[in-house]
């Protein structure tokens, strides 16, 4: 699947090869486990979604314009709806409601770092607030943070620095502007012979200045890493100057101030390049599919491969609930033949693992055996790559459906965390129950699926998928009422805030709980030196 298209205010597609629709198997199923009625519950036309008149004086806009140049800032409806908010559950429930009040009243397109720097300088100046917006797909409220003083707010988009200015073959390093997303990084690259290798399941939308602001983790970041761990250097435009952080090789120059930039999410300035670590494009994959009879069983055999070094490059063991679901769901005779193998041999109720291997081919099939023994010795099943060629097919096929589920009268959302594989149990448990708890309404239960997305040698992570028959009367309170719960419970469990999804608006209220009130006191330091007016997405990342 690859959408090369703009991201709807309302959602995510259309799917460009159909993936939204859903199968009579997957709405069977969902009325069985769910008690939901499906019903029409379509978004309002574009047309009517509400937005308040542009705050910004004339005499602003003429100060922006003659920075930017007229054809790089807007006051339009269109380009002010396009930016408002991210791509959460509550995003998409308040623009499917007709409500864009989080919209900015400018929309800004800088150039150059230099550019970003002057605009933030005379942002700062004027009183007005700036948000940096790479491809909108936050889900944490990391575009609707609020501004205590109500300021008039400019979103900075990043659309016009997004091209490659130098690929360093022999550092294998690139340089590369922040609004550039990943497809087209990939293309260039892989006329080189280069991959970055980042993919996470919004791949197709968002951006690299995106990835480095909010920590992002791609499907194959047990291998390859997390964006964090791809970024070599960068440069931030702040409002008090611009920095430029980070030394490739290596470097023991003090406290690595580009940690500061990386998870920043706008609150510092605005990243404006990144130079980032590629890879050689690998020469042979191999993705398959295994079976454990339970979710212990399979976590045993994680933390096996982990203390062992043999993790995959992409691990994903769902649980027994989203096992089933994702068996259920899927139609044809493929489905049906693995549900018959499973149940013969004893797995029926068992827990699918994907794997995926990526690299020199003798390395990859080295790695593939070895990992292979491990598992075998901890009971797992192997089901060839079928399984894992199909995962991979739909990988970014996930976020279509869910506006169909939406249009139907289904609450759909995620969250996520990560722990120690000691703790891991306890927080899968404790975020579970809670979800489950506050969900449950008239007899009717929601479904909560959760899988590994990522390993490390001393944890993991858990992505959980909740899907509810949707309160229409108080859709929001629904989701915020379960969010609360679940996190505090992950939290007292020992996971942590997020894994990375980032902090944004939604998660910032126990941030406290994540890096003490003294860190909170370091980071509002750092803030109040680079950014002294509280321009830089104010109501994000730290507490109130
Ligand atoms: C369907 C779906 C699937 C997703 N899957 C994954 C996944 O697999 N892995 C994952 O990590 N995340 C995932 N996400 C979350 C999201 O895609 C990531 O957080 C991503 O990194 C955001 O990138 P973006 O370019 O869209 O940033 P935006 O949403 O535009 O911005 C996110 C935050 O970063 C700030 N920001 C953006 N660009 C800059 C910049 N240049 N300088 C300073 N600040 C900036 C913004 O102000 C905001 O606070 C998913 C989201 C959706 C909707």
């Amino acid at each position: 699947m690859r959408n090369q298209g703009e991201l709807t205010i309302q959602g995510w597609g259309p799917a460009p090869d159909g993936a939204q629709e859903l199968s009579k198997a997957a709405r069977r199923y969902l009325v069985r486990e769910l008690g939901w009625t499906p019903r029409e519950t379509p978004p309002v036309p574009l047309d009517e979604i509400r937005l308040k008149p542009s705050r910004l004086e004339p005499d602003v806009v003429a100060r922006l314009t003659d920075l930017l140049g007229e054809e790089n800032l807007s006051t339009e409806r269109e380009a002010r709806l396009k930016h408002a908010g991210g791509k959460s559950y509550l995003d998409l429930l308040r623009h499917r409601a007709g409500d864009a009040s989080e919209a900015p009243d400018a929309v800004a397109a800088p150039g150059s770092t230099d550019e970003t720097a002057a605009l933030l300088a005379l942002c700062g100046d004027l009183g007005v607030v700036v948000v940096p917006f790479g491809g909108g797909t936050s889900v944490v409220g990391g575009l609707t943070g609020s501004d205590p003083f109500d300021r008039p707010c400019i979103t900075v988009d990043l659309r016009r620095m997004a091209t490659i200015t130098n690929v360093d073959v022999p550092s294998s390093l690139v340089t590369v502007g922040p609004g550039m997303r990943g497809p087209e990084l990939e293309d260039s690259l892989g006329r080189q012979g280069l991959t970055l290798g980042h993919l996470p399941q919004s791949w197709e939308f968002a951006t690299l200045g995106g990835y480095a602001a909010t920590r992002s983790a791609g499907q194959a970041s047990t291998g390859v890493g997390r964006f964090d761990d791809l970024v070599e250097g960068l440069t931030l435009a702040t409002p008090s100057g611009v920095l430029e952080l980070g030394h490739p090789p290596a470097s023991a120059a003090g406290p690595d101030l580009l940690g500061l930039a990386l998870g920043s999410e706008g609150t510092l300035g605005v990243i404006t390049e990144l130079t980032l670590r590629v890879r050689p494009k690998p020469r042979a994959s191999v993705y398959e599919g295994w079976s454990f009879r339970s979710w212990a069983a399979g976590l045993a055999a994680l933390q096996h491969l982990a203390r062992h070094d043999l993790l995959a490059d992409v691990v994903r063991l769902s649980d027994a609930d989203e096992t089933r679901a994702n068996l259920l769901m899927a139609s044809g005779t493929g489905a049906r033949a693995l549900r018959g193998t499973l149940r013969a041999r004893g797995h029926g109720e068992g827990c699918l693992l994907v794997l995926g291997w990526e690299g020199l081919p003798t390395i990859v099939s080295a790695r593939a055996r070895a990992a292979a023994s491990v598992l075998r010795d901890c009971g797992a099943i192997r089901l060839g790559s079928r399984v894992g060629e199909s995962w991979r097919k739909h990988r970014f096929a996930a976020p279509y459906l869910r506006d169909t589920l939406m249009d139907r009268g289904l609450m759909v959302e995620t969250l996520e965390t990560a722990a120690t594989w000691s703790a891991l149990p306890t927080v899968y448990d404790a975020v579970r129950d809670e979800l489950r708890q506050s969900l449950t309404r008239d007899g009717r239960r929601p479904l909560v699926m959760c899988h590994v997305s990522h390993g490390y040698a001393t944890g993991a992570s858990l992505y959980l998928t909740v899907v509810a028959d949707r309160d229409d009367d108080l859709p929001m309170q629904q989701w915020l009422t379960a969010k609360r719960a679940a996190t505090d419970a992950l939290l007292a469990a020992g996971g942590t805030l997020t894994h990375h999804h980032a902090v944004g608006a939604d998660h910032r209220p126990w941030l406290d709980r994540e890096i003490g009130p003294l860190g909170v006191e370091v980071l509002r330091a750092v803030k109040q030196r680079l950014d002294p007016h509280g321009i830089c997405n104010p109501g994000v990342l730290l507490p109130e």
